[in-house]
């Protein structure tokens, strides 16, 4: 029996579901019939691949929220089959746009971008190693495909995708999933956010210092992590996940829950689209271990022991950028830098990060407060501002992981990072003159009067990863 069926305008296709096999959706374009069997039993098959099942999500005995849904304001709770069938058009969509990629003249009258459009993405795409990337325009301009764009001209531009020879159609789904695995009902941890971290992630491979030493294994890896490091964030931290005794908390045993979580799907995405099957075992299983290892290291409450070990690598003046683990290290302490990068944009991008990231701070805390459990350090947003929530990650996060670096990497970039952290910290204080003063005081706030100002952007920080 057929329950949903939509005709294209001017009758050019229809879409089928057919309620008897809920595995499949029957596409007609243009005469021809497309069966896209199996793409909506992908999340079990996936699931189950990574060890637990769909429906133990929301585990809390008393919340019983669904992840997906805690940022969702159009969406209703049981809007999954609407998201996957988004998903058939999203990856529809990107084929039929995917011209823009291979500059390919435009042939196909499916088209979704304007035209005008896909000419400013490309025209941005030149600029894509500029530090003023306006990732939210491009991500505009790309109908809302960033990532997949994004990533796609990287690969491509650093000659990887002839390199080790990957199949341009696994690599476009595998670009299109790992996409559409971020929750864009996430203010902040979305794909936007992934697309902006891989962004600052090119910028700092072309460093001098990375650009002469860095194999194309390594390349690839950092921009496959930059891409995977959120992936599927749920627009909550751990401590949440710890405290509502959510499935991904005992799984991964209250340690690294969500960057195990993002790992973990994104070697669940490659294995799915057998990227790397033309590859030998031995080297796949090793991207997935690496892969594993980087995104790990974006694990905000192990901000502390990356950074010393870092600065003792300095002090020595030991790091040999010819050894692997060297290599390797550095590669950990970039993507560490791109995910916190945000204070370190020109002002009128910064600016917006920070709003984003606050709101999803805040919608944590609300959620909290509704269910009457402990309100998470920033999350309350009767107690902190933007400015005070900035001031204090700024300070304690940003500011003496980025001087590590510009010590390591010593070049304009580094410095035009600090500069705008600088006056993007200034401009948050003028706003917020005693959020500003009780940080470098380090006076607390009413509940966490043991805790350290320090230890109290850490502990939230994992949001920022
Ligand atoms: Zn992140």
């Amino acid at each position: 029996m057929i329950l949903f069926r939509w005709i294209f305008s001017k009758r050019r296709g229809a879409i089928s579901y057919d309620s008897s096999d809920q595995t499949a959706l029957y596409i007609r374009m243009l005469g021809a019939c497309v069966i896209f069997k199996q793409l909506f039993s992908r999340d079990v098959r996936v699931r189950s691949q990574v060890g637990f099942e769909p429906d133990r999500r929301g585990s809390h005995p008393y919340l019983g929220v669904d992840f997906r849904t805690l940022h969702s304001r159009a969406e209703s709770a049981g809007s999954i089959p609407a998201r996957r069938i988004r998903r058939l058009f999203s990856f529809q969509r990107h084929l039929l746009s995917s011209r823009l990629l291979r500059g390919a003249p435009h042939l196909n009258p499916l088209h979704i971008l304007d035209e005008d459009y896909c000419g400013q993405a490309k025209c941005m795409l030149e600029k894509v190693g500029s530090w003023n990337f306006d990732i939210f325009l491009f991500d505009r301009l790309t109908n809302g495909n960033s990532l997949v764009f994004l990533t796609f001209n990287l690969l491509n531009q650093y000659g990887l995708i002839e390199l080790f020879q990957l199949d341009m159609v696994k690599l476009r789904r595998f670009l299109v999933l790992v996409q559409e695995d971020y929750h864009n009902q996430n203010p902040y941890h979305n794909a936007v956010h992934a697309a902006d971290v891989t962004q600052a992630m090119h910028c700092y491979l072309r460093e001098p210092k990375l650009a002469q030493s860095l194999t194309s294994f390594d390349i690839l890896l950092g921009l496959l992590a930059a891409a995977t490091h959120d992936l599927d964030h749920p627009g909550v931290n751990q401590p949440f996940l710890i405290k509502t005794n959510h499935y991904l908390a005992a799984l991964y045993r209250n340690t690294s829950v969500l960057e195990n979580h993002h790992w973990r799907s994104a070697v669940g995405l490659l294995r799915e689209t057998e990227l790397f099957s033309n590859l030998p075992a031995e080297d796949s299983l090793s991207i997935e271990r690496q892969l594993g290892s980087l995104i790990l290291a974006t694990d905000i409450s192990r901000q502390n022991e990356y950074l010393s070990r870092f600065r003792t690598h300095l002090d020595e003046d030991d790091l040999c950028l010819g050894n692997a683990s060297h290599r390797h290290f550095v590669l950990q302490m970039a993507l560490k830098c791109a995910d916190i990068c945000n204070p370190c944009r020109p002002w009128e991008l910064s600016k917006q990060w920070s709003e984003k990231v606050t709101e999803e701070f805040f919608h944590q805390g609300d959620i909290e407060k509704k269910y009457k459990l402990e309100i998470s350090p920033l999350c309350d947003s009767e107690a902190n501002t933007i400015a005070s929530v900035q001031i204090g990650f700024m300070t304690y996060v940003v500011e003496p992981l980025f001087a590590e670096w510009a010590r390591f990497s010593d070049t304009r970039l580094s410095q035009t990072m600090l500069g705008h952290l600088g006056l993007n910290k200034a401009s948050w204080s003028a706003m917020e003159p005693e959020a500003s003063g009780s940080s470098e005081e380090g006076e607390s706030e009413p509940g966490h009067a043991t805790d350290e100002p320090s230890s109290r952007v850490l502990s939230q920080g994992s949001q920022e990863s």
